[in-house]
């Protein structure tokens, strides 16, 4: 009888063993139900679509009644809805939270490091910018280590999106960022020292900020591609994007975004023809700066709040007080007069254009800065598809090199976010973020908070 029932419980043992090991093999699914979908391919949404997803792969997508729902699924209701790949940002910066003064702001994180260490700022970022749909991101210019953590913690699961990390940036120009933020260049040798250094580190891309020579930026571009990694230049005028563009490289970021006249037609014709991306960053401010204009009760938005925490959110909001006059917009008038006709060179030219923020920087926030973007390209006659393939399949694969990421295709990584009603229509409804599945593992919505 005893050694019966203790065969039994072994049995019981053995089975529940079993089944832990089982389930924990078997990969989750999850089925995203009832809204259309924007697959990030040059072809019309699919209606009343379901897309299934298992591990951290799509399996299936198609119309709702082709598409069997495994038993085991969790499934995610998308009624209403519009579900889309994942949003990509090709220039953040998770060490600022859109503060509107920077030398303040480094100067109150210096006196605040024990409540918050840079860690903690990045880790609000990254919960900012994963819960706006945003599911990767390239952050240009923080410091090394802590950058190298921060992408650490996010792969051991902390909410955040995929971040390609550049760590300090290089530059002769020494801006009013802290030391540990840049490193300051005195030659061509020592800069693709600096990147091989970096390179050695673990770094995903090369920031080349502006004020670089001309043989610096083909020093540093020859030393990254022997390491297989990419360069982005931090560049404005006509000179330093024709430096940068020539020395070959990868990623054109800012582009005359900040008070530039348009650049000559023969420069234009040779990003053109390269394919090259790149980034305008045009938003963040000549159309976020008249943006908080009109309302300024957007700086009140209680998430920040949140967020932030109470010290922190007090000492950004006041640093808004009279925003019309901080440092950071003093140049308002000349980026204004000029930022239509630039941007509209590049929605014209035929450039490959990729779609990142700046975000972090003053009053340009994690939480709102990629729509905003995406709206400004819409208004100035951009098709919204367009503008949501740029934020998705092209940062994807022409910007971070991940082909298969950016489109809600069978056999690409999981990551499909759900909105609002149709961004085809109006794109703010990429504000309206309702579901976020990052690789395959659901970070907002879903049936637990369903009923909110
Ligand atoms: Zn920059
Ligand atoms: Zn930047």
């Amino acid at each position: 009888m005893r050694s019966l029932s203790r065969g039994i419980s072994q049995f019981v043992v053995a089975l529940a063993m079993l089944s832990v090991s089982l389930s924990a093999q078997a990969p989750k699914k999850i089925a995203m139900v009832g809204g259309m979908l924007i697959t990030g391919l040059e072809e019309p949404p699919i209606h009343h679509a379901t897309v299934l997803i298992e591990g951290n792969r799509i399996v299936a997508i198609g119309p709702m009644d082709q598409i069997k729902i495994p038993a085991d699924a969790t499934v995610v209701d998308t009624s209403g809805q519009t579900m889309l790949p994942g949003l990509i940002d090709t220039h953040v910066h998770m060490v600022l939270i859109g503060h509107g003064d920077y030398p303040r702001y480094f100067k109150w994180l210096d006196e605040h490091q024990k409540d918050y260490p840079l860690s903690r700022i990045m880790d609000i970022s990254a919960k900012q910018l994963l819960m706006a749909g945003v599911t990767s991101v390239v952050d240009l210019g923080a410091p090394l280590q802590e950058s190298l953590d921060l992408k650490e913690r996010i792969k051991k699961g902390m909410p955040g999106p995929r971040i390609q990390i550049s760590g300090p940036w290089l530059t002769r120009h020494v801006a009013i960022f802290p030391d540990r933020y840049q490193i300051n260049v005195t030659s061509p040798e020592q800069a693709a020292a600096e990147v091989d250094r970096l390179a050695a580190a673990g770094v995903d891309v090369i920031k080349a900020h502006a004020g670089l020579t001309r043989e610096d930026y083909f020093a540093i571009v020859a030393a990254a591609h022997k390491h297989k990694i990419k360069v982005h230049a931090h560049i404005y005028d006509e000179e330093a994007v024709r430096n940068a563009f020539d020395s070959g490289v990868d990623v054109l970021q800012h582009v005359g975004s900040a008070g530039t006249p348009p650049f000559s037609q023969k420069l234009m014709d040779d990003i053109v023809a390269s394919g090259r991306p790149v980034v305008p960053t045009a938003a963040h401010r000549v159309w976020v700066y008249p943006a908080t204009v009109d309302f300024p009760e957007r700086l009140d938005d209680p998430q920040y709040k949140e967020d932030l925490g109470e010290p922190l959110y007090s000492e950004m909001k006041s640093s808004f007080k009279n925003f019309t006059g901080l440092g950071y917009f003093t140049t308002m008038d000349r980026q204004m007069f000029f930022g239509d006709k630039s941007l509209e060179q590049w929605i014209t030219s035929g450039a490959v254009v990729s779609m990142g923020t700046d975000n972090g920087t003053p009053m340009n926030f994690h939480k709102d800065a990629l729509w905003r973007e995406l709206k400004v390209f819409v208004d100035h006659g951009m098709t919204p598809q367009r503008a949501i393939i740029d934020a998705t399949r092209i940062n994807a694969r022409n910007v971070m090199g991940i082909r298969d990421l950016g489109t809600v295709e069978v056999g690409k990584l999981a990551d499909v976010i759900a909105v609002e009603g149709n961004p085809l229509f109006d794109i703010a409804a990429l504000g309206q973020v309702k579901v976020v599945v990052k690789d395959g593992v659901i970070y907002k919505g879903g049936p637990e908070t369903k009923k909110k």
